[in-house]
């Protein structure tokens, strides 16, 4: 079973550009001023939302491991 996953999104950072919510469309949704919220953290596979974090591109995007807090992006 996959392991749980906190995401987060950094809304001084994020510039709404829409990377995360092309790449793991199942976990990111714009809101409407255009702020990435991390909607369903289990809406994708964790190599999916690891790669929508790595292609941010102010970082605004954390994820953590939910049992143990280990920071994996
Ligand atoms: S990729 Fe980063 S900057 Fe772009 S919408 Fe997502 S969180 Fe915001």
């Amino acid at each position: 079973m996959a392991r749980a996953l906190r995401v987060r999104v950094d809304h001084t950072r994020c510039v709404g550009n829409a990377t995360c919510t092309t790449i793991a469309p199942g976990v990111f949704k714009l809101n409407d001023d255009r702020q990435s919220e991390a909607i369903n953290s289990v809406g994708e596979p964790e190599e999916i939302i690891l790669k929508a974090a790595e292609n941010c591109p102010v970082s605004a995007i954390r994820v953590e491991d939910a049992a143990t807090g280990e920071r994996l992006f």
